[in-house]
């Protein structure tokens, strides 16, 4: 990986709410980890492996998305689609996040297929990352009969994360509470299907339930399609501290009611994105830089703050060490511009009016993993690797 200086940053957005935009222009990275960021004045270059000249360019932390649904490597028999993670790098995502490996034709249930399950679709994505993405998964769907023990034999065994709680058959709040408090335990992230059922064989899961369960994520909280009644959604924003996530494959008024309602709380930081592909809808390669570009337009927030969503909030609440423009995180970085012929004097002002931004180059861990985007639309100004 070596040393990366990229310098000539137009924009450099931090991924914080608290200072979305950071005064600066140039970023050194050493073996994959941001270590200086500054003015091009003050960061030693001297030996750098690789110089990128953002020619004028927004830098932001790579996309996180908070929810999607892997099966193996870059193949997903929902929609018999492959590729479909490159696709979504070239929408400026760098880090996917499973909600559960649900779509694998015939899926375990039983208890120990289950637990293996969950076990090797975290070693599969773990030792292969598709395109340079990384997919955080394994990620075991709640079933009757699951004991402490099990919880503990998948920790150990390096799981880190429940599967949406209502996919599988535990779908009442007092067993899924057990579980879920089995999982943080021993230390697993836990998140919840909310709203109505996505698929013929999924289920409601309400209100009472979603509050009952506990879960660190209030998974799709716009719903996956379906969402619950605005009086519901309201109250799950009121009545706990989780995180509150919305996802593409959602209800986009459902997902203005959330916004609202957590800025009203003053509570935005709680405002997680996923896209919840691949799912009935499809896979959304521009997913995140979607629901960017409908909340900043619609729901009246910064496109500085907005992109937050898809970044910092995400890495905060999952605990990772990626999505923030500060020393010591992963050198996980999407390059982008204002799209050609986009209305708008600036590329933030342009998001605000719902446009998507033009994807330039991805860089992950260090290492330039894409460059013009096959799927936005075109950048403006596409970043330089000095010397090629
Ligand atoms: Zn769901």
């Amino acid at each position: 990986m070596g040393k990366l200086v990229i310098h000539n940053i137009g924009l450099l957005l931090s991924g914080k709410m608290e200072q979305p935009i950071l005064d600066a222009d140039c970023i050194r990275c050493e073996d994959g980890k941001i270590v200086q960021i500054g003015k091009a004045a003050d960061v030693d270059r001297a030996g750098a492996d690789t110089v990128i000249d953002a020619m004028g360019v927004t830098l932001a932390p790579g996309l996180i998305d908070s929810h999607i649904h892997p099966v193996i490597g870059d193949y997903t028999p929902r929609q018999q689609q492959l590729s479909w993670i490159d696709s979504t790098l070239n929408g400026g995502v760098t880090t996917l996040i499973s909600a559960g490996e649900v779509h694998l034709p015939g899926r375990p249930k039983d208890i120990v297929g289950l637990k293996a399950l969950a076990i090797a679709s975290q070693r599969w994505y773990d030792n292969f990352r598709p395109s340079g993405v990384k997919v955080h998964a394994g990620a075991p769907v709640i079933e009757h009969g699951l004991e402490e023990h099990d919880f503990k034999e998948m920790a150990d065994a390096g799981v880190k994360l429940l599967g949406e709680v209502g996919l599988g058959t535990v779908k009442d709040g007092p067993t899924a509470k057990k579980m879920v408090d089995w999982a943080r335990k021993y230390g697993m992230q836990s998140t919840i299907h909310t709203g109505g059922p996505s698929i013929p064989g999924s289920g409601l899961i309400d209100a009472d339930v979603v509050l009952e369960a506990g879960t660190d994520v209030v998974g799709h909280i716009n719903g996956g399609h379906s969402a619950l009644p605005d009086d519901q959604i309201v109250c799950i924003c009121e009545s706990c501290q989780a995180g509150l996530e919305i996802v593409h494959n959602g209800n986009e008024r459902a997902a203005l009611l959330t916004l609202n309602t957590a800025r009203e709380l003053k509570q935005l930081e709680r405002v997680i994105l996923g896209t919840d592909g691949p799912a009935g809808s499809g896979v959304q390669p521009l997913g995140i830089l979607r629901m960017i570009a409908m909340l900043s337009s619609l729901g009246n927030v910064p496109a500085e703050i907005a992109f937050c969503f898809g970044t910092g909030n995400t890495a905060r609440q999952r605990e990772l060490d990626t999505g923030l423009i500060e020393v010591g995180y992963c050198a996980d970085f999407v390059l982008m511009d204002q799209a050609q012929h986009a209305p708008g004097k600036t590329i933030l002002e342009s998001v605000q009016l719902g446009n998507l931004p033009g994807v330039g180059m991805t860089i992950i861990d260090g290492v330039v993993t894409s460059r013009r985007s096959r799927n936005t639309p075109p950048a403006g100004a596409i970043p330089l690797i000095e010397g090629e």
